[in-house]
This record gives structure tokens, sequence and C-alpha cells, in this order.
């Protein structure tokens, strides 16, 4: 049966059966108050019927008139009392009144009899009817008592009747309750909670459970249904299982083979997470940083392996990477143990499965190449013979120098330097010999300067020196200082006693921010030639004038 059907049936009957107690217990109290009636008005007839008793009696013994008239009243009284009431047997009131009637009859006879004369046939008479009379009120007392006795009895019937029921009707009433929840939970609340724990159950991961249910209502449809879902759950979720397991077995096989492919590579293949932190490196990246271990790898902090001088531009690649750029750049790292190599970083952005990016950095060993570059660009900037800067070099280190003096305002002085009669010396020992006079004197000029002091070859026997921080008379002590130098190192012979060559030099100074380096060498080049004007193997100096077009020159020595 439906649970609805159930509920308004068991409802309805519920009702139903109150009702009709109620009415019952109505109906009984109605009926014990018209019981209380017929009772009061059977106690007023048999009360009316004894004094109607006693007053025949007093009429017999006395025959006075008052009690005649005194009898006439108790009877029109008790033949008033004798109407239909409610309740009140109909045949039992019309037989009363029918005795009531007759006594009257009886009596008017009777009070006819004493009136017509104290004859013995008239008292005979008269005793007759006083006999009929006492007999027939007795008979109506009689009657009377027996209305009366059996409205009691009924009363007090109806009366346990009732109190029974009003004692009975909690009881069934509680009783109704009692069956309505026990249907109600049997029914309603049972299959409801073992529905809920069923849900529950599947709720946190338990497929098996089941309601069972073989009810035919909503519950056990809703139950049924859910047993069908939990029942396609399982076989889904074995089926994706499934799936999963083999996603799960291609993947681990991919990965395997990828690892390999990674450990293979000669190129070091790193991951790193959103906050640049080590997710993930190959084997080659272990070596470079000479760890044994991702693990170990990732607490050793990685910027730290990072040469300082390119740490900045590292990080801000991989920031840029993060940003989405792909880039590359080249720097020093150093390993754990001091190993160290040049790399070249390939860096990209790649999206991890919650959609945060991740940095791949591919890097490969470019140490031979870089040292090879560094060769070729230093003997680009190196003159081979005697390993200063060459003219290019000189100039682009010397502009340098320049623009940075300009900025903070300092001195600056030019050398320019030119071994004295050079031709002589190739003509009378050798071109190899004047060579080896050529790298003494770059040498010397090495060991004589400061390690800031930018010294280049300009061409043949001319070199050049830019003096950072110095002013003319410091710039003219230096070049006597190297002058001397030079001068005091003689170059070893195969045969005889040393060569000893010596140098003249043309000293210029910035004056002015306008000053530009080949000024400064023209003026330079100019002290030069006066030196060698004034004999060679001196110090020239431009001199300090307002007129920079014919500057003052002085030799120094
Ligand atoms: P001065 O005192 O006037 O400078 O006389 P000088 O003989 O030095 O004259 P100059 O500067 O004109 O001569 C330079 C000579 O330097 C010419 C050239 O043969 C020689 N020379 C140039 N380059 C080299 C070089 O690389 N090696 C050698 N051994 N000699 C060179
Ligand atoms: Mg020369
Ligand atoms: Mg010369």
């Amino acid at each position: 049966m439906r649970i609805r059907t159930l509920l308004i049936t068991m409802l309805v009957s519920a009702m139903t059966l109150v009702g009709v107690l109620f009415s019952a217990l109505w109906l009984v109290h109605d009926r014990l108050d018209t019981l209380s009636d017929v009772q009061t008005s059977s106690q007023s007839v048999l009360r009316e019927a004894s004094e109607l008793l006693v007053l025949t009696n007093e009429y017999a013994l006395r025959g006075s008139e008052r009690v005649s008239d005194q009898w006439r009243i108790r009877q029109q009284r008790l033949l008033g009392l004798l109407h239909p009431t409610k309740g009140a047997d109909p045949a039992t009131i019309a037989e009363l009144s029918d005795q009531v009637d007759a006594l009257g009859s009886f009596f008017d006879r009777l009070v006819d009899a004493k009136a017509g004369g104290d004859t013995p046939f008239q008292r005979l008479r008269a005793g007759m009817l006083i006999d009929q009379l006492l007999l027939r009120t007795q008979a109506l007392f009689d009657q009377a008592d027996r209305w009366s006795t059996s409205a009691r009895a009924t009363e007090r019937q109806l009366a346990d009747w009732f109190h029974r029921m009003v004692v009975t009707l909690p009881v069934i009433v509680i009783v109704l309750l009692a069956v309505l929840s026990w249907l109600i939970s049997r029914r309603v609340l049972r299959p409801l909670s073992r529905l809920n724990e069923a849900v529950l159950a599947v709720a946190q991961g338990d497929l098996s459970v089941r309601t069972a249910t073989t009810l035919r209502d909503e519950i056990g449809e809703v139950s049924q249904t859910f047993d069908a879902l939990a029942l396609d759950m399982v076989s889904q979720l074995r089926q994706e299982v499934a799936v999963r397991r083999q996603a799960e077995a291609e993947m681990k096989v991919q990965s395997a083979r990828l690892q390999a492919i990674l450990d293979a590579e000669p190129e070091c293949v790193l991951l790193l997470g959103p906050n640049f932190e080590l997710l993930d490196i190959n084997k080659t990246g272990l070596a470079w940083i000479e760890v044994a271990s991702v693990e170990e790898a990732k607490k050793v902090g990685l910027r730290t392996l990072i040469d300082p001088a390119y740490r900045k531009d590292v990080l801000a690649l991989f920031r840029n990477a993060a940003l989405g750029k792909v880039a590359s750049i080249e720097f020093r790292l150093c390993g754990v143990r001091g190993g160290e190599r040049w790399v070249q970083s390939y860096v990209a952005p790649l999206t991890d499965a919650q959609g945060r990016i991740e940095i791949l950095s591919v890097s490969r060993d470019i140490t031979v190449n870089k040292q090879l570059t560094m060769e070729l660009e230093r003997q680009a900037h190196i003159d081979f013979l005697t390993q200063l800067n060459n003219r290019g070099r000189f100039m682009q280190l010397a502009e340098a120098e320049l623009s940075r003096a300009n900025r903070y305002g300092a001195h600056v002085s030019v050398l320019m330097l030119d071994v004295d009669h050079f031709k002589k010396v190739n003509d009378t020992h050798g071109h190899k010999v004047g060579d080896q006079a050529l790298v003494k004197l770059g040498e010397v000029c090495q060991k004589t300067l400061r390690s800031f002091d930018i010294i280049g070859r300009m061409g043949g026997e001319e070199f050049a020196v830019l003096l950072p921080q110095t002013d003319q008379q410091e710039a003219v002590e230096v070049a006597e200082r190297l002058r001397i130098a030079i001068g005091d190192t003689p170059v070893s012979l195969a045969q005889g006693l040393p060569l000893h060559f010596s140098v003249s030099i043309g000293v210029s100074t910035r004056l002015s921010p306008e000053d530009n380096l080949d000024m400064l060498l023209s003026r330079a080049d100019d002290a030069l030639y006066a030196a060698k004007t004034a004999g060679r193997d001196r110090v020239a100096v431009t001199g300090v004038t307002e007129n920079l077009a014919q500057p003052d020159m002085k030799v120094v020595r």
C-alpha cells in the first residue's frame, strides 16, 4: 500500500474511531441525564402514591371532607406528574395514569357510598370500596416503586458503562497512537533511516551498501532506484578504475621512457616550480651541480651556484619565463665541489595539472666553445707579440675610461711611447732582437704601471698608455719612471753585451670635458715629437695653456 494511502486510511480510521467513541459517550451522557429526570419523576410519583395511600387510609377511618379534598388534590398532582417525559416508558406512564384515573372513580364511588347513609349495606359497600381503593392504591405504589427501581437500575448500569468508557477511551487513544507510531516507524521511519544510512555510506565511498528493500511504496521506489544507481555507479567505477589502471600503466611506461631519454641527454634538463624551487633535474644536471640525487639537489640553493656576475640576469630570465617569455642566456655555473662550466640555458614556461606555471630549463655545456670564443676574442684584442691590448682594444677601453672620468670629473692623462732609433736596433741585431725588445718593453710597462692603467700597442714600436685618475704632474712622474725603467731593462743577446734601448714619451692630460681621446692622443703625439726633437730618451708634456690650438710644449728632460 502507498504511504499516502496508508496514512490517509490510518488518519481517517483513527478520526472515525475517536468520533464514534466520543459520540457514544455523548449519547450515554445524554441518556444519563434523561434517566436522571425519569428517576426524579418516578420518585415524585412514588412519594405522591404513598401520600395517597396514607390519605386513603385516613379517609377510610374518618371520612372527613377535608381528607377527601386533600386526596383529590394529591390525585390531581399525581396525574400532573404522569405526563409523558423524555426517556420514560410511555406504556408505564399510560398504565400508571390509568390506575390513578381508576383510583379517582373508586374514590368518587366511596364518597357516594359514604354519603348514601349509614345502612349496613352502605357500610358494607363502603368497606368493600375502601378495600378496593387501598388495594389499588397499594398496587399503584408498587407499580411506581418498580418503575423507580427500574429507572435507578438502568441509570446505574449506564453510569457504570459511562465510567468504564471514560477510563477506556484514553487507553484506546494511546493504543491507537501506539499502533500509528508503530506503523509509521515500520513503513516510513525505518525505511527512511535505512535509505539515509545507505546514502551516507555511498557518499563516504562504500559502494557495497544497499537498502535491499521490498516495500512497494514511495520510499520503497526511491530505495530501489538508489540501489540501482549504486549498482550502476559500481559498474561505472569498475570500468573507470580499469581504464585508469591501464592509463597509469601506460603513463609509467612513458614516464620511464622519458626519464631514460632525459637521463641519456648530454644536456641538463630541469624543472622549476612557480617560486623557482627545483622540482626535477636529470642526471646530467646532477653531474653538473655535483650531487647524487634530486633530493640532494633540492637542498642546494641553485642560485648560489650561478656565477654572481650573471645571477641577476639569470633570475630575471626565469621571472620573464614565468610570465610566458621564452629566452636563453649564457652564464658560468659552479658545482658544489667547485667544478666550473659555461652553460647556455633555454627557459620556457610550462603549465602543470593545476594550471600553475612551471619553468622548463634546458642547458647545454658550452665551456669548450666559450673558451674558444674567449680566446678568439682575446686574440682579437691582444697584440700577438707583446700580449698588450692592440690598438682597437686600447681605443675601446680608453674611450670607456674617459667617459667614466667625465662622469665623475676625474683627471685622465695619456702617454705616447716610441722606441728611439728602433730601425737601428733592427738593422744592427736583427728583427728578432727587435721583437724581443718590444716584448721586454711591454713587460716593463705592465710591471711599472698600475693594474687599472690601460696599455696598448698602437703599431710598430709605438705604445700608448691611459692613466685614470692621474693629473699632469703625476702623469709626467709616471712617464719618467717608465722611461727610466725601460732604459734600465736590458735585452739579452746571443752574443756580446746585452742591448739597452730607450724610449721617448709624450704626455697629455685632459683639460676639459670636451677633450676626447683623439685629442688627447694627438696632443701626446705632439709632445712625443717634441721629446724626439729635443734629443730622444726623454719625456715631454703639452703645457697647460689657454691656447689649445698652439699648446706649450715642455720637455721635462
Ligand atoms: P725614431 O727614434 O725617430 O723613432 O727612429 P726610429 O728608427 O725608431 O724610426 P721609426 O720610428 O720610423 O722606425 C720604426 C721601425 O720599427 C721601423 C720598423 O722596421 C720597425 N718595426 C716596426 N714594427 C716592428 C716589429 O714588429 N718588429 C720589429 N723588430 N721591428 C719593427
Ligand atoms: Mg716610430
Ligand atoms: Mg722609433
